[in-house]
């Protein structure tokens, strides 16, 4: 007798984390598959780790994140009864579906978007309903409003969306909002907010504010750079917050992923400085690599998307050999991460020579 997994495990997928990079003629090694930010922490967030260390070893953290919570409710104007926090917002994402969808009910999104939803949706035993993206790599809102059934419970629209950076409007969510029947909770996942620079863009805390079936998920891993410390959070009504803790895996978020966050939000301006240059840097890449042929989609996030199709495994190889690891979605395309200057010049470099492998 052997142990038996539970029946239809073996056709979840695993979460495939982005690739390191090999290294190029130049010694180059990019890797830009996983959206990371490309900056060190900043050395007031490392004095608060250093400062936090020695007490976050032996003894748990706190389950609350009462300092975390208060500045974080101070600087989004809502309640501290509002915010739940995860290990990350992906943790954020799962507990949301534990809490709201179980066996035979429906959580929906669009497609392509955030690799784990297909996977969390399925861990949660639950049936996930994939609606299309528009040719242009943009939710098609009056799409998944058609596909909201009696069972649906839990709809994620990504903004700006993974990995095609698309944005959804204002006046398109306000417009999906109506026809959002009031028990079905609409969730934005921003991770990428901070690079967001679209007017039009519709904004989660906005919606939040006006419609009790909203809640925002943001992430301190993407903008904030602290990716390896676990830390996002939603923005929900109460009931729901409260939910998120029950559904949370108890002490997730560390002592240190509280210090860190606590330290990020006191370093803004600083922050947003890196995040301006990021962004123009994702314009400078966007501009070259159209130039050189490539059909780059408008992006708002750090990462720009080349809807590559069936030439995507070998510009792939292009990039690799270059020393650039690029996130692969075969057949389909490829998202390319925002890096330091240099990494992007490589990026830009290689552009012509993927370019004619299209
Ligand atoms: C990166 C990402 C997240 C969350 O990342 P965490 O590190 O778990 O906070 C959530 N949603 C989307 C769409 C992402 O791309």
């Amino acid at each position: 007798m052997s142990v038996s997994i539970r029946s239809g495990f073996e056709s979840i997928p695993s979460y495939r984390a982005g690739k390191p990079a090999q290294l190029g003629p130049d010694g180059l090694s990019a890797k830009l598959s996983s959206n990371e930010n490309p900056y060190d922490p900043l050395p007031s967030v490392l004095d608060a780790l250093a400062a936090a260390l020695p007490a976050s070893v032996n003894r748990y953290p706190s389950i609350a994140a009462p300092e975390l919570t208060a500045a974080l409710a101070a600087r989004l104007d809502v309640a501290p009864e509002n915010i739940a926090f995860g290990a990350g917002s992906v943790e954020v994402a799962s507990q949301l579906i534990h809490a709201l969808a179980g066996a035979g009910d429906e959580v929906m999104y669009a497609w392509r978007s955030f690799e784990a939803y297909p996977i969390l949706v399925q861990l949660a035993g639950a049936t996930p309903v994939q609606v299309p993206l528009t040719a242009d790599g943009a939710h098609d809102l009056p799409a998944m409003a058609d596909a909201i059934t009696e069972r649906t419970k839990l709809i994620f629209v990504c903004n700006p969306n993974n990995p095609t950076g698309t944005t959804v409007s204002q006046a398109d969510v306000e417009a999906f909002m109506q026809r959002v029947p009031g028990n079905v909770l609409v969730v934005l996942d921003e991770a990428y907010v901070h690079f967001n620079v679209d007017a039009d863009s519709a904004v989660g805390l906005d919606f939040f504010k006006c419609y009790p079936n909203v809640a925002v998920l943001h992430t301190f891993s993407k903008a904030y750079g602290l990716a390896g410390l676990r830390v996002g959070y939603a923005v929900a009504q109460p009931e729901v917050a409260d939910a998120l803790r029950k559904a949370a895996v108890p002490f997730a978020l560390s002592a240190l992923a509280q210090a860190g966050g606590v330290a990020s939000l006191a370093a803004e301006d600083e922050l947003q400085e890196r995040i301006d240059v990021l962004v123009a840097e994702r314009e400078r890449v966007t501009t070259a690599l159209r130039a050189a042929g490539l059909p780059i989609l408008e992006s708002q996030a750090n990462f720009v998307w080349i809807p590559a199709g069936a030439a995507s495994d070998a510009i792939t190889e292009v990039f690799a050999e270059r020393g650039v690891s690029v996130r692969c979605f075969s057949g389909d395309g490829i998202r390319i991460s925002i890096g330091a200057r240099h990494e992007n010049d490589a990026v830009i470099e290689v552009s012509p020579a993927a370019a004619a492998l299209l």
